[in-house]
This record gives C-alpha cells, sequence and structure tokens, in this order.
C-alpha cells in the first residue's frame, strides 16, 4: 500500500472531478481535475529542477492557489514541503535555508536577488519565483515540464512537510510531520466535524503555519469540498462572502472584530453552518457575545505545529466558552504535574501531554530538544498547562513558560486577566512575570485601556483587591494601547517582558 497522502487526496480529486477546489474574488478557479492536471505539471517542474524524494522545498510567497498546488506537488513526488512565514526577513530566510538546506526555495518575484544571494551563501542550488497571479518562473517551467502523473511509493513515516513553529516561547523550531501525521488528523477532522462535499470553506488565514494549510487545506481535500482564498482577513469581505460560504476558520482576532461589528447577525451568518476558533485563547467573552448575536457557538478547539489538532469541542453537543473541548478520536491526553511528573488529579492544573498518528516525528535537526519533548512512550510535552473541568471539557491555562512564580507560589496568569478584563474601562490584558530582587518574579500587568476610558492602576488594583490572593495582584500595572500579536493572534509575552524587563530592578 502507497502511504503518500497524495494517494487518499488523488482519488478524492478524480471523484470530484469539474467540482470547484479553490476559487479566489479575482476569478482564479481550481475544480479537482484542474487541481489534479496542475500537480502534476507542477511535480514535473521539481524534478526538471532536480528535487528528488526527501529533498526540501522552501516556500516563501504570498498566499495563492499554486502554493496549495506546488504544496501537493511535492507530496505527489516525495518531497518535503517547506513552508515560511511571509513576514520574516533575509536574515531569518538565512537561518532556515541554513538549517532546512532544501533543494530549491521559491520566493517572491520582489525579493528574488537578495533570495539568491542567500541561496548562494547558504548552499541551496534552486531559487524560482512564484506570484499571486498564476505567474513566476515556476509556473513558467510547470507549463513547459513533462508531467508526471506518478505518485511516489511512500512509507508513513515518510516526511511530508517540515512546519516551523510560531517562535513564540523561543526560536522556531522545525517539526518533522509524515504523511501519516497529516493524513490521520485531516480524516479525522473531517468526520469530527461534520465535513461534506458541498462545504465552502471561507479561508482568510496565512498559508504557512498550520491552522490555514493543514486543518483547513488538509480536510477540504480529504473532503473534496471547495475553499474561497481570500488574502488576508478582511471584515467588509467576510460580510460579503457569508451568505455563500459553510464554515470559517479564524484565529480569535477574527471573531473579536466580527463581534464588534454591527453587521453580524443571525441573517448574514445563517448559511454558516461552522466557526472554528484556534491558535490563541478565544476569550468565553468573545464566544458569549457571538453567540448572543448570531446564535452560533463557535467551535474551539486545540492544536500546535508539531500535533495538529488535538482536542476539540464538540459538534454535537455542548461547546464550551473558555475550553477547548475533549480529544479527537484517536488522540489521548494527560495532564502530569510539572515537579513530580505524575498525573494530577481532575481539577488541577498541569502540564498537557499527548500522544496519537498526529504527534509528529522530532525537531529537524535537534535531537536533545525532541529527547526532552518527545517521551519515549510517545507523548509528547506541549508546555502548555491544562485543567479539566467535572464535564471533562479541557481548559488551556496558558503556556508553562508564562507561569509567574512569585515568592515561591505559582501565579497563572490567565486567572488573572480575566478578573481585569471583566473591567467595563478594560478592553484586554496580559500578565507576565518580571525579574523582582525580592520575590524572583514580580506579576505585572500590562493592559489596553477601553477607547476614552481613564481607568489607572490604582482602579485595576481595587478591583483585583478581595477577589485575588495578594501574593497573585500586579506589583505594577501598565497601559498599552495595543499588545504585541503576530499574525496568529498570540500575544507576543516575551516582547513584553523585555519591553518591561527592568521595572523591580
Ligand atoms: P513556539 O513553539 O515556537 O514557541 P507556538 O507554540 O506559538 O510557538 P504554534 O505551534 O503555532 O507555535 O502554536 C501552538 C500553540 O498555540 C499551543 O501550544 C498553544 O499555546 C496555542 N494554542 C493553539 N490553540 C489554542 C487554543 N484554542 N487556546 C489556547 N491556546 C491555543
Ligand atoms: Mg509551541
Amino acid at each position: 500500500m502507497n502511504h503518500n497522502l497524495f494517494a487518499t487526496f488523488a482519488e478524492r480529486m478524480r471523484e470530484r472531478d469539474d467540482a470547484d477546489f479553490i476559487t479566489t474574488r479575482e476569478g482564479q478557479r481550481y475544480t479537482y481535475a484542474d487541481a489534479l492536471a496542475a500537480s502534476a505539471q507542477l511535480a514535473g517542474a521539481l524534478t526538471g529542477i532536480g528535487v528528488q524524494q526527501g529533498d526540501r522545498v522552501a516556500v516563501q510567497v504570498d498566499k495563492s492557489p499554486e502554493a496549495i498546488l506546488l504544496y501537493l506537488a511535492c507530496l505527489r513526488i516525495g518531497a518535503v514541503y517547506l513552508p515560511l512565514n511571509t513576514g520574516y526577513t533575509g536574515e531569518e530566510i538565512r537561518y532556515f535555508l541554513a538549517d532546512a538546506e532544501p533543494a530549491l526555495f521559491v520566493c517572491r518575484a520582489a525579493v528574488l536577488d537578495e533570495a539568491q544571494r542567500i541561496a548562494t551563501e547558504t548552499g541551496c542550488p534552486a531559487v524560482e519565483t512564484l506570484g499571486t497571479a498564476a505567474d513566476g518562473s515556476l509556473m513558467e517551467k510547470a507549463a513547459a515540464a513533462t508531467p508526471r502523473e506518478d505518485i511516489v511509493p511512500l512509507g508513513e513515516r515518510d516526511l511530508a512537510a517540515i512546519l516551523y513553529t510560531s517562535g513564540t516561547t523561543g526560536r522556531s523550531k522545525g517539526a518533522m510531520l509524515t504523511h501519516r501525521n497529516l493524513g490521520s488528523n485531516a480524516e479525522t477532522l473531517r468526520q469530527a466535524w461534520h465535513f461534506t462535499p458541498e462545504d465552502r470553506l471561507i479561508h482568510a488565514l496565512p498559508i504557512f503555519h498550520t491552522h490555514g494549510l493543514f486543518v483547513a487545506c488538509n480536510v477540504t481535500l480529504m473532503t473534496g469540498s471547495s475553499m474561497l482564498f481570500l488574502p488576508k482577513f478582511d471584515a467588509d469581505v467576510i460580510f460579503e462572502e457569508m451568505p455563500r460560504g459553510s464554515v470559517l476558520m479564524g484565529v480569535p482576532t477574527f471573531y473579536t472584530r466580527l463581534v464588534a461589528d454591527e453587521r453580524l447577525t443571525p441573517e448574514v451568518t445563517a448559511n454558516i453552518r461552522l466557526f472554528v476558533s484556534g491558535s490563541a485563547p478565544l476569550t468565553a467573552e468573545t464566544h458569549r457575545e457571538f453567540e448572543q448575536k448570531t446564535g452560533h457557538a463557535i467551535l474551539e478547539r486545540y492544536g500546535m505545529t508539531e500535533t495538529n489538532m488535538n482536542l476539540s469541542n464538540p459538534y454535537d453537543g455542548e461547546r464550551r466558552a473558555g475550553t477547548v473541548g475533549m480529544p479527537l478520536p484517536g488522540v489521548e491526553f494527560r495532564v502530569m504535574d510539572r515537579e513530580t511528573r505524575k498525573p494530577v488529579p481532575r481539577g488541577e492544573i498541569g502540564m498537557l501531554e499527548i500522544r496519537g498518528p498526529n504527534v509528529f516525528i522530532g525537531y529537524w535537526r535537534m535531537p536533545e530538544k525532541t529527547r526532552e519533548e518527545l517521551l519515549e512512550d510517545g507523548f509528547f510535552i506541549t508546555g502548555d498547562l491544562a485543567m479539566v473541568d467535572d464535564q471533562g471539557y479541557v481548559h488551556i491555562v496558558g503556556r508553562d513558560k508564562d507561569l509567574v512564580i512569585s515568592g515561591g507560589y505559582n501565579v497563572y496568569p490567565k486567572e488573572v486577566e480575566q478578573l481585569i478584563d471583566e473591567l467595563e474601562e478594560v478592553d484586554e490584558s496580559a500578565v507576565i512575570g518580571l525579574p523582582h530582587p525580592d520575590f524572583g518574579e514580580g506579576v505585572t500587568a500590562v493592559v489596553v485601556r477601553q477607547a476614552g476610558s481613564r481607568i489607572d492602576e490604582a482602579g485595576v488594583l481595587a478591583h483585583l483587591n478581595g477577589r485575588l490572593a495578594k501574593y497573585k495582584q500586579p506589583k505594577k500595572v501598565f497601559f498599552v494601547s495595543t499588545l504585541p500579536r503576530n499574525t496568529m493572534g498570540k500575544v507576543q509575552k516575551n516582547e513584553l517582558r523585555k519591553q518591561f524587563q527592568d521595572t523591580y530592578r
């Protein structure tokens, strides 16, 4: 049996034939038959360039249907797709190319000169360009190439992709994902979220990250449904397209923006059967407000680069605000004491660990880190702290690295943030630990005021007094106009810690 994920996709693609796969508002349209043919042309081009089975293909391009076809072409020939954040600068790209040693780097035409220089310096033998209008040297080569209609036979542990983590807690790590990792998760999600060939996904996420690439595209390919590709999240466009879509996948910032918009009504969302949120915590408040305004309970799920999706609120049954639900079929989890490494009783906070066919096989060229985080019994230490409530719903309490230890006591930032966010005058907040001469770390709040509000430090602290033990109360409250976030809506606490590092020194 060929475990190449593309073999599974190809079956679906043949069945769906002239049904839409990807369309854009600019009029681009790939049916499944088109996509199958284009993947063979691109596979031919890759082979002509010298890309062989097992070779990495690094890709830093703007979002386009062709970038997904390139991903499919890589799967087809057993090359390893390696997408890179479009925000990375030349210096960052240099690190990734040196680390991954790709056989080909596909870049935007505008940065070709620089890309060629970096490729030469890092020993990458080929550079091609890919634009957003089906243009670029790679597409020219594909048009002229002899198509490769074959699907390279692979084992289930063969690599499909190396996906770098977001770098929220440190330097990005390359997660090695196999054909089985991606295939098992896509099939699990297809079933869990009731995808059918009639679905039309509104796709406004970037495609260099697990959410927009694997969750969205692999589920679509597994189902034979279609996607509307949008370059980015634009509320005007989303409102226009919702009546023609059936699923929206978003990061929490999509939903906070939609909720704040007066156009959000039951009518405009009537055609959507599923709103999914993930990549960062969705506040219970946004979940409730969205439901009040539309009648839809957002389905929040939890996953990461290393594992694809692990936990999900139920499709049928209660979707609990502020929780990420239960393990997906085939996925196991446990919550472990940080020190004793024993499971904690239900209701208590510990380190979340995950095991299943979705879990990656290690970090690219980081054997030490892999050994530390991927345990011998197959469980992966996620680095997230979690708690299971009395009904079995998992709550993500925050990242282990963001835990504040003040005077020897653990302070979970989320608990403090939730109380601060209750204040009418507060838009949002981030609680961090900063070096403190007496306490080790000093609990510190960074707050964004609601427009027009003048709440000050005393106002925030007064609200916490009596509601929170003294040791959990911030020693200092800073006010900022926005919290630093990356493209996936993740708050960059590292940056805040750096910005305020000398507060208590
Ligand atoms: P790095 O590992 O490089 O520090 P990162 O962990 O942010 O970066 P990703 O793999 O993109 O990189 O993100 C996975 C993380 O996102 C999870 O470990 C978790 O902290 C967070 N996350 C994802 N979904 C949710 C969710 N629904 N609720 C809360 N946190 C979430
Ligand atoms: Mg991580």
